[in-house]
């Protein structure tokens, strides 16, 4: 089964934004599709900046051309070996595409879901609410007090795990350690101690202000500490781990796939490793990391939801929670984009998402919306 062709689609949505906005704002997105010698197609979906039609004809279109559908590693060796010498134009997010649109390929080729090509571990993963970053609307998620609230909606909604984003630039500027732990400390009083509970915060403290945080996430029984600091200070990463019971995580922004999380392993810089599909140039490299972590005996926590989570999820078992969202108090996640027929992780009352049944990822893709809100094609 070759590769025959690369069609990009580019086309717009209603994305709903707020439950209350009487206007749904217009969205522009892309679908890759490879079509192969057989007749059988394979899809991804990305930005139109990411899949822009240079990268397309430059990088995807060369290597993919003509070659075994089913040679996933080789291609997406050679992608990376291109995006070497692509000045920084060919990113991850693009690699990541082309390679779940490979797996997504052969899945539905050979009828079967991602995770039982990959192999199947489990059919279903707890998840954890993932809380966007905080704002300054009156109301929504502007003060810990509303964190708080938002918080036992989520929990009975069904989450038994539930992670913070906090306030970040540009809504607080400065550092506020004090306003980060009051979030987390409200957020505990409010679900009890039964639920688990996760703080993902801030991404630019001081050593000082990170480890301030860390020992009053210990006296609130959280179960990870995630990026408080720049992650290119790999060494502040191994100085905060060194010193806090509370397992640290990382890295989930650093370039340099699994060869960057390798770095972290030797130096001690986390306690559970980090990885996600987009970030990381696709499943591929998600799988090398996740076993890399399981070789030396650490959890790879998974970062962004999605399809592909869910299948990599279904057969990583060094992997605890799949993470939900982002959520928002003023928006509804489990209502699926028009070019969706349904989400792709839908959640049961005891806060579990279940393995796909339908081939390649498992998405249901609405082909004739988006062929009816085609702006162009390549
Ligand atoms: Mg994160």
């Amino acid at each position: 089964m070759k590769i025959e062709r690369i069609d990009v689609t580019y086309f717009s949505y209603e994305a709903p934004k707020a439950k209350k906005s009487p206007v749904d704002t217009m969205v522009q997105h892309a679908l890759l599709t490879l079509v192969s010698s057989d007749g059988h197609e394979g899809y991804a979906f990305q930005s139109p900046d990411v899949i822009r039609p240079a990268i397309v004809n430059e990088f995807i279109r060369p290597i993919l051309q003509g070659e075994d559908a089913f040679a996933r590693e080789m291609i997406w060796q050679a992608l990376q070996r291109k995006q070497r010498g692509s000045a920084g134009r060919m990113t991850d997010k693009a690699l990541s595409c082309v390679d779940q649109a490979m797996w997504d390929l052969a899945g539905r080729a050979l009828n079967q879901p991602v995770h039982k090509l990959i192999g199947q571990y489990r059919d279903k993963v707890p998840a954890y609410a993932s809380i966007a970053g905080g704002d300054n609307i009156p109301g929504s998620l502007a003060t810990p007090e509303d964190y708080a609230r938002y918080s036992v909606e989520l929990v009975a909604k069904g989450y038994k795990a539930i992670k913070l984003h906090s306030w970040t630039p540009s809504i607080n500027e400065l550092p506020d350690r004090k306003r980060e732990v009051a979030a987390c400390s409200g957020v505990r009083e409010a679900v009890g101690p039964d639920i688990v509970l996760m703080l993902d915060g801030y991404h630019w403290y001081s050593r000082k202000d990170a480890l301030y945080i860390g020992h009053a996430l210990e006296e609130l029984d959280f179960l990870w500490f995630e990026e408080p600091m720049e992650e290119a200070s790999m060494s502040s990463y191994a100085w905060l781990s060194d010193k806090l019971s509370i397992p640290v995580i990382g890295p989930e922004t650093m370039t340099g796939k699994y060869h960057t999380r390798a770095e972290w392993v030797r130096a001690g810089a986390c306690d559970i490793l980090r990885a996600g599909f987009l970030r990381s140039g696709g499943l591929t490299p998600v799988l090398k990391t996740a076993h890399l972590a399981e070789a030396n005996g650490m959890n790879c926590e998974l970062h962004g939801s999605g399809a592909a989570s869910v299948s990599l999820l279904m057969s990583i078992p060094n992997c605890e929670y799949y993470e939900r969202g982002l959520l928002h108090p003023a928006s509804d996640y489990d209502r699926p984009p028009p070019y969706l027929n349904a989400t792709a992780d839908p959640m049961d009352r005891e806060g579990f998402v279940h393995a796909p049944t339908r081939p390649g990822l498992g998405e249901d893709i609405n082909l004739d919306y988006i062929k009816a809100h085609k702006i162009k094609e390549i």
